[in-house]
């Protein structure tokens, strides 16, 4: 099958999270070249494909086959993918069937490859992603199957194709602050401790504040203030309790203590609490590493771009590699729709991806 019916196939399947309508069955059969292994966990299904060329490095290409809802506002049946020009609407257009078809295409045709190809699959990003890549991860340690170097084939570029590859995110760390008073009357101010009063002198301290400077890989870790809430929305009572909400996108340079000793510093003379939780941690692949140089020089050969090294956005399966330290990147088609109704890519971006991972596979294999 060519890379973009193979798109079209796997954009019919009714995937949205957990569910992978048979994604998997037909991937397999598919991909019968490579030995398969579910890792089937409750509701979630996981696909690792497996092919032993060599001795050499083991490469392996990551995604995930589940999709958000379509929800309201599509011009055509969001599992029906209709084309417009050179465009290719339905869901996980871009976010990201299109990246699956292109690196199964690029492993399935691989020649003389020189180590190991693989293929992990999930249905279970969109969702809490417990049983998904992590669970995988865990088995592929047990069998002594992971990974030297993967490639996420998230959407990653922002307005041509080929211009941003990540090669890390930043963490996620979530804060809820309670700050206790003492409820009373407006007309007599004195007799309350109003915490609306209390806090209002250190929240210029606090808001949009950067608790790092970032570095050559990462934009500063900004304290992001998401909600504030007291008081019962009446102008006679002034509340006893405030509660104010806050999202760190953390570099590697701020982690959960520094938060603790941020918040601190301002909220020390006051009675306060403080629950923190760290969603995501951060993690970068070396500008130098294998991955990142050949990544870079397919994007090349194939747009003739330069393409920036980027970190930012929100999480991806990505970090759950970073973890085990596998250098790890990210490329795939631009992002612009993912998610929104009408979502839709190219039929030449699918096309270029899959040839800059021929060429990503070709070269790999040749030294370092
Ligand atoms: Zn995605």
């Amino acid at each position: 099958m060519d890379t973009i019916s193979l798109f079209e196939k796997l954009l019919t399947f009714k995937s949205i999270t957990p569910d992978d309508d048979g994604a998997f069955d037909f991937i397999e059969a598919y991909m019968s070249g490579f030995e398969a292994k579910r890792i089937d966990v409750d509701e979630v299904k996981n696909l690792f494909l497996v092919k032993k060329f060599g001795d050499g490095d083991h490469l392996c290409f990551a995604g995930h086959i589940d999709v958000v809802p379509p929800g309201d506002g599509w011009s055509s049946d969001a599992f029906e993918p209709t084309r417009v020009g050179d465009e290719i609407i339905a869901r996980g257009a871009q976010d990201m069937k299109s990246g699956v078809a292109a690196f199964l295409n690029a492993s399935c045709e691989a020649e003389n490859f020189k180590g190991t190809l693989s293929i992990l699959l999930t249905s279970d990003e969109e969702g809490d992603a417990k049983n998904g890549t992590i669970k995988v991860l865990e088995y592929l340690k047990e069998e002594n199957l992971l990974p030297d170097f993967v490639v996420v084939a998230e959407p990653t570029c922002e307005s041509v194709f080929g211009d941003s590859i990540k090669i890390g995110r930043r963490g996620s760390i979530n804060g809820i602050i309670e700050k206790l008073g003492t409820q009373g009357h407006a007309a007599y101010p004195e007799k309350a401790n109003n915490p609306i009063h209390k806090i209002a002198a250190i929240l210029p301290y606090l808001a949009g504040i950067n608790l790092d400077n970032g570095d050559e890989n990462f934009a500063p870790s900004q304290f992001v203030i998401t909600d504030i809430r007291a008081g019962m929305e009446v102008t006679n009572v002034t509340p006893g309790k405030l509660k104010m909400m806050f999202n760190v996108r953390n570099s590697t340079k701020t982690d959960k203590k520094d938060i603790i000793d941020f918040v601190h510093k301002y909220f020390k003379e006051m009675d306060y609490s403080l629950i923190l939780n760290q969603s995501a941690k951060p993690f970068v692949t070396n500008q130098n590493s294998k991955i990142v140089r050949h990544m870079i020089s397919a994007i090349k050969e194939v747009t003739d771009k330069t393409t920036k090294l980027s970190t930012a956005g929100g999480t991806s399966d990505a970090r759950f590699f970073g973890e085990y330290g596998i250098d790890t990147v990210e490329f795939g088609v631009i992002n612009d729709t993912i998610h929104a109704p009408n979502e839709r890519t190219t039929v030449k971006e699918v096309e270029d991806l899959k040839r800059v991972f021929d060429i990503l596979i070709r070269n790999f294999s040749k030294g370092d």
